[in-house]
């Protein structure tokens, strides 16, 4: 099933050819500044089945020297995707159009959560990262 989504002001969209395989909130301190808000969240995807589909030219990437960056809309602010290493690994949920297939299924980072929020569901929580399987 492919996933379509895009920004706020409409100039930029993207499309997952072979759909989501999963989606986490992250509540590490960059994701929280790059979203102003207390969590992101990501639904993962296969590299290679993510394209933009309109306004390539709008998107901006701000990547930090460990290699992860966060994709926006340059003209209205719209955080669109994480990438690694300059390859999109996921996009944020909250930007899909329509049912995206996946519901969260872990928090990560919860050791840096904001402490003016409290996470109140049952899906499990990670201090960082889940551990490797
Ligand atoms: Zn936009
Ligand atoms: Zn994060």
């Amino acid at each position: 099933m492919a996933i379509n989504g895009g920004c706020l002001c409409g100039r930029v969209r993207y499309e997952v050819a072979g759909g989501l395989s999963g989606a986490d909130h992250c509540h590490c301190s960059r994701c929280r500044r790059q979203h102003g808000a207390a969590f992101a969240t990501y639904a993962d995807l296969d590299p290679a089945d993510f394209r933009w589909t309109a306004g390539a030219a709008f998107v901006k990437v701000y990547e930090t020297s460990s290699g992860a960056g966060w994709c926006f809309c340059s003209e209205c602010g719209s955080s669109l995707a994480g990438t690694v290493n300059g390859e999109v690994t996921a996009i944020t949920l909250g930007t899909v159009e329509g049912d995206p297939g996946v519901t969260p299924g872990f928090h990560i980072f919860v050791g840096s959560r904001a402490p003016w929020y409290e996470i109140s569901d049952d899906i499990p929580q990670f201090d960082e990262r889940p551990p490797a399987t």
